[in-house]
């Protein structure tokens, strides 16, 4: 079938009450940002659906950028005709002729939105139905378990019939809860949170610590490989931070608490994007932390790191095991990059037994004693490089000199 149009539904926002008509317009500019390139395209709304005219694009195309649209909770394929008997009846058969795989069951579920309209939705059911079966009688009608759900959305202005419900995304549309900064390593775990945040509508932009020249170039673009695919989900440009950490690390090291390297390098990572969310205005730090994953992330060290921030961390991936966010990294694209095996900076400086239980007023006390703390993390946020991404600067990025960065 040719399908000529669209009907879009939303997710989480039919929970935000009062706020539906700001997040159903934001809605609306994303898919319309989305779709740009599809110049007919002609929308419009109605009962809190959108209904997207193609006007001659093709479907495919479109359908796999609304796939991935945050917000939209799914979507389908619909055909429309004028809202009287004989055109439902003989549109709903030419959509059950047009399927590929023909089916041997299926069932109609009409639904009377238009009340004036003369037919309840169960006589429709039956009259649309037994219409269908007339002319096909290899079918056979199973409302219990039938292979197609013929839908009858029947409207004062058209009615309209489709059979594939799409899921999407799911979520809130971008940035519709406000903004956050993700620590991005170059791991597996802090795309897929940052994935995870900006579907509940976070805005992000991502802080990466590098270790330049102990960490190198294609390190750096992996993490900018990641940022920039982050990017397509936003549909805006994210930012990222890159903050030289080579200092920091060698003066911690230094201070010759080995078990607790970890603990101090999280820490000063924390006050430094802390500093960073405040000056961009963001209200909170996302991680890929996960609880027990390794020595930093059991229950006292994940409290020992995090007071050192006074922002709320958000930690999407806290209860996940690591197969479903290799499960979640794979469907969201960024897996391959992820298992590139480029050293990340705290995996170079990583010692032999890390604490698993931190003390929090040992490791304040150790922290107080080394007194250039506060200018180190001066100089790292100074010497800063700020990135904006967007999926079509890949080129750019894999082209940029040294000396545009470091
Ligand atoms: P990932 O797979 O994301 O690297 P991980 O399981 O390796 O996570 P850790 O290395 O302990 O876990 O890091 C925990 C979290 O700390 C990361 O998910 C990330 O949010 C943050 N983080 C770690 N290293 C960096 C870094 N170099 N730059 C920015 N954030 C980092
Ligand atoms: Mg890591």
């Amino acid at each position: 079938m040719n399908y000529e149009q669209l009907v879009v539904r939303y997710g989480d926002l039919t929970v935000k009450g009062r706020n539906r008509n700001g997040f159903e317009k934001r809605m609306l500019i994303k898919i319309k940002e989305a779709l740009e390139a599809y110049e007919s395209i002609t929308y419009f709304k109605d009962f809190g659906r959108l209904y997207i005219k193609l006007n001659g694009h093709p479907y495919e195309p479109i359908a796999n950028r609304l796939k991935d649209l945050f917000g939209i909770a799914s979507f389908s394929p619909v055909v429309s005709t004028s809202t009287d008997l004989e055109s439902i009846q003989e549109t709903a058969l030419a959509l059950m002729n047009s399927l590929d795989k023909k089916p041997s069951t299926f069932k109609v579920s009409a639904k009377r939105a238009w009340k004036k309209f003369p037919h309840t939705s169960q006589e429709m059911n039956h009259l649309v139905g037994s219409h269908v079966l007339r002319a096909t009688p290899a079918l056979k009608v199973d409302v219990h378990h039938p292979e197609v759900d013929l839908r009858v959305d029947i409207q004062e202005e058209a009615t309209y019939l489709f059979h594939e419900v799409v899921p999407a995304a799911g979520g809130f549309p971008f940035g519709t809860n406000g903004k956050a900064m993700l620590l991005l390593s170059g791991g597996i775990d802090s795309p897929v949170a940052g994935w995870l945040a900006m579907r509940k509508g976070l805005e992000l932009e991502a802080v990466h610590f590098h270790s330049y020249p102990y960490t190198s170039d294609k390190a750096k673009d992996k993490v900018i490989e990641l940022a920039r695919r982050l990017s397509y989900f936003s549909g805006a440009p994210i930012k990222l931070h890159l903050v030289p950490f080579t200092d920091i690390q060698t003066r911690i090291v230094a201070a010759k608490q080995d078990p607790l390297i970890i603990t101090f390098m999280r820490r000063a990572m924390l006050r430094i994007t802390e500093r960073l969310a405040y000056a961009n205005g963001a209200g909170g730090i996302v991680t890929g932390e996960s609880l027990g994953q390794v020595a930093s992330q059991t229950l006292t060290s994940m409290d020992v790191i995090g007071r050192a921030a006074d922002l709320p961390l958000i930690k999407p991936l806290i209860a996940m095991d690591k197969i479903e966010i290799i499960q979640m990294a794979e469907k969201i694209g960024t897996y391959a990059t992820s298992i590139l095996p480029y050293e990340d900076c705290c995996t170079l400086f990583v010692p032999r037994s890390p604490a698993i239980h931190p003390n929090l007023r040992f490791v304040e006390k150790v922290e107080s004693y080394i007194t250039e703390l506060g200018e180190l993390i001066d100089a790292a946020i100074e010497g800063t490089e700020v990135l904006s991404l967007t999926p079509e600067s890949e080129a750019a990025a894999a082209t940029a000199g040294k000396d545009d960065w470091f």
